[in-house]
This record gives structure tokens, C-alpha cells and sequence, in this order.
């Protein structure tokens, strides 16, 4: 089995102490393997030339350069590939298209079913599964990372804020190294893994990538960290344990100013008292005829994050009342209005980490990436994945 050691010095780092060119970083390119159209059932897809220069190998046989001008199709066939062009038809295991140059990138077309077009960069391999093709683009891991920035942001954030959002999610590729392993790939390209739909038109996006080139994020342990983020802490960010079971030193609770006047700061939800007090009955066993104690659960103030709506003999917690009644955090007060409960809560999302709108703002006045990294988590350090011998196998 594979392992990571960790022969590697510490960088403290001085946000001015590099800038790492595209060009250096394709000299010692690592790549990662990540599945295209992870959940669909694909039987037959185009291929186009974009740019640069393609070979197309048959398992491991160089068959021909792809001609820029004419379309290639692949087509599942049983326990194999059919690839066809041109006056030309011949079966395969795998098929590849493998680029001659670092700029070589091509666009993939899903016939059936008809999905819209997609461009990715570098290498194309094709085989068969029981129902559907096994699309794997083997790609620059700079590359992939500045194409999940876009799909996981957007395009529209600050330039500290698009590094730090490499780093987050390129510390996410290589901690979740082997989540696919025994299929053959390191990530699908779905929520599941990190959302990767295609390379990134942001020149800005594609830059912070590289500038940040090979950053990940490190506890005191030398471990890769859960780099975990969500749209905005409503104030306060929570415990790793209080949302999920494990404790973890770098996802601890900080209060957050940031956050507050931002798109998700603050909402609101309405439910009827009857449902209400159903809900609590019936899971958790709540007296709610009891004149008394009703009122915990129809009146609840939270001036600073709870675990618990109520934590005595019943033990309410805010995280599965928040999944249950759909609400966009467990950071919320109520109020008994009428025949309804008004919940008023604050934030969107689990809490835990990298509060993302705060983030903005920091970017937004000033922060470089490594401030805000240094905010949301604790005791973390930065480093080169490079100098973890993590793509060397046993
Ligand atoms: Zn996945
Ligand atoms: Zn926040």
C-alpha cells in the first residue's frame, strides 16, 4: 500500500517569497487521474482537437496524430471501445489521446445521451465498464485545481481570494488522494469529490493556481488537513465535533466579523407551531403539553453558537433540527408568532472551517491569501506537496 512520509521542511510563508510561472511548474508536472461524467451512463462521445498536438494510441499501440480539422468517435461495445474516424474502425480496450505538448487540450461531446460540450486539458483515456464508457482525463493537477476553482466559486472573486481557494481545494485533491482508488482514479469530477466540469477560462483563476503552485495545508502533525469551507459562519464559526464526531486541532470556533453584512449573513423561516411541536414529540420525545417546558422549544435565543436546543434529559441538537427543517444553519433563535414558530438564524452552511464570504471581505480590503487561511483555520502551516514524497509508491 502507499504511503505518505513526510521528509519535508516547514514554509512559514512569505507571500512574497515566490512566483511560480506556468511554464516552471510544467517542467515537473504531477498529474491526477479525475473521471469525467462520473453519473452518467455514456456510450458514445466525440472527440475535438482544441489545441496543441494529440496522438491517439489503441492500448498501447501509437495508431495515428489527430487530424485538427476531422472528428473522432468512441463508442462502448461490450467489454471494449469502438473508435472510429474517417475511413477508419478498430476495437480497443483503451483508447488514448495523448497530448505532444503542454498546451494541448480538446473538447468532449457526450452523443448518447446528448450532453453539452465540454474542454479539458491534457490527456484523454477511454474504456468500457458494464453500461458505459470510463472517460478519465489524466490532467495537470495546477490545471485541474484552477478548473474546480471556477465550477466550486465562480469567476468573480478577488485575487487573495481565488489563491487561498486553490489551495483549499488542491489540499482537498491530494487528501482525498485514493477516495477512488480501487476504481482507478483519484476523484470523480461531482459534488461527491469536487466539481470539475471542464478547464477554466478565468486567466485570473488559472494565475492564482499557479502562483500558488503545489500549496496545501498542514497541521502541527504534518497531516494533510480536512480543509473544509461553506458559504458564511452568520458571526461564528463552530467545532469539527460539534457538527461531525471528530475533533480536529485546525477547525476550531472563531468569531468572525467579516461575515456579517454579506449576501448569506441572515435569513428566516416560518413553520406551523402544530408541525413544530409534532416534530419534537415524535423524535425526541418532548413534553410539549407541559406548560413549563414548552416554551424551550417555542422561545430559544443563541447570542453565541450552541450545540443543543435543548440539552437536559431530551437533547435536542441543532445540527439534525437544522437537516430536518431544512434550515441553512444550526445558528438561529425562535420565537413563538401567532400559530407559527419564526426561526431567524444566521450563516449558510455547516459552519466548520473557511467561512467563505468572510473570506471575500478580506480579500476584498486587503488580506493576502495566507491571513485569511491563518483566520479560519488553526495552527496550520503551508507546504509544497512536493516535498512530502507523496507521489512516490511503496
Ligand atoms: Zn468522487
Ligand atoms: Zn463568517
Amino acid at each position: 500500500m502507499k504511503r505518505i512520509f513526510f521528509f519535508f521542511i516547514f514554509l512559514f510563508i512569505d507571500c512574497q517569497a515566490f512566483v511560480v510561472t506556468a511554464q516552471s511548474t510544467t517542467d515537473k508536472q504531477q498529474t491526477i487521474l479525475i473521471r469525467l461524467f462520473a453519473s452518467y451512463n455514456i456510450s458514445s462521445i466525440n472527440f475535438f482537437h482544441v489545441s496543441g498536438e494529440y496522438s491517439v494510441y489503441g492500448d498501447s499501440t501509437k495508431l495515428f496524430e489527430v487530424d485538427k480539422i476531422s472528428f473522432i468517435s468512441v463508442s462502448l461495445s461490450g467489454d471494449s471501445v469502438i473508435l472510429q474516424k474517417p475511413n477508419y474502425t478498430k476495437k480497443f480496450r483503451t483508447v488514448r489521446f495523448v497530448p505532444q505538448s503542454p498546451s494541448s487540450s480538446f473538447k468532449i461531446k457526450s452523443v448518447q445521451p446528448d450532453y453539452k460540450v465540454r474542454t479539458y486539458d491534457d490527456e484523454l483515456q477511454i474504456s468500457a465498464l458494464s453500461k458505459s464508457l470510463r472517460i478519465i482525463n489524466k490532467v495537470d493537477i495546477e490545471k485541474y485545481v484552477a478548473g474546480v476553482v471556477q465550477w466550486e466559486v465562480g469567476t468573480n472573486n478577488p485575487p487573495e481570494y481565488n489563491k487561498m481557494q486553490t489551495i483549499v481545494c488542491r489540499t482537498y485533491a491530494l487528501g482525498n488522494w485514493r477516495r477512488h482508488e480501487d476504481e482507478g482514479f483519484q476523484l470523480c469530477d461531482e459534488v461527491h469529490c469536487q466539481v470539475f466540469k471542464g478547464k477554466t477560462f478565468s486567466q485570473n483563476i488559472y494565475q492564482a493556481a499557479f502562483e500558488t503552485s503545489e500549496y496545501i495545508i498542514v497541521d502541527d502533525s504534518a497531516r494533510i488537513i480536512t480543509a473544509a469551507f461553506y458559504s458564511n459562519c452568520g458571526g461564528q464559526t463552530m467545532n469539527s465535533e460539534d457538527v461531525w464526531s471528530k475533533s480536529v486541532s485546525c477547525l476550531r470556533s472563531i468569531k468572525d466579523t467579516f461575515c456579517i453584512h454579506k449576501l448569506d449573513a441572515v435569513w428566516e423561516k416560518k413553520i406551523p407551531k402544530d408541525l413544530w411541536l409534532d416534530y419534537v414529540k415524535t423524535k425526541y420525545g418532548f413534553p410539549v403539553s407541559d406548560p413549563l417546558l414548552v416554551n424551550k422549544v417555542l422561545n430559544f435565543d443563541q447570542p453565541y453558537r450552541k450545540i443543543y436546543l435543548v440539552n437536559d434529559d431530551f437533547f435536542i441538537p441543532l445540527k439534525f433540527v437544522r437537516e430536518d427543517m431544512k434550515l441553512k444553519s444550526t445558528f438561529f433563535t425562535i420565537r413563538e408568532e401567532g400559530n407559527d414558530v419564526v426561526f431567524r438564524g444566521r450563516g449558510f452552511g455547516h459552519g466548520v472551517g473557511l467561512c467563505q464570504e468572510g473570506a471575500k471581505r478580506m480579500a476584498d480590503i486587503g488580506y493576502s491569501y495566507t491571513k485569511i487561511l491563518n483566520y479560519y483555520y488553526t495552527n496550520i502551516h503551508l507546504i509544497r506537496f512536493s516535498q512530502l514524497d507523496f507521489f512516490k509508491a511503496d
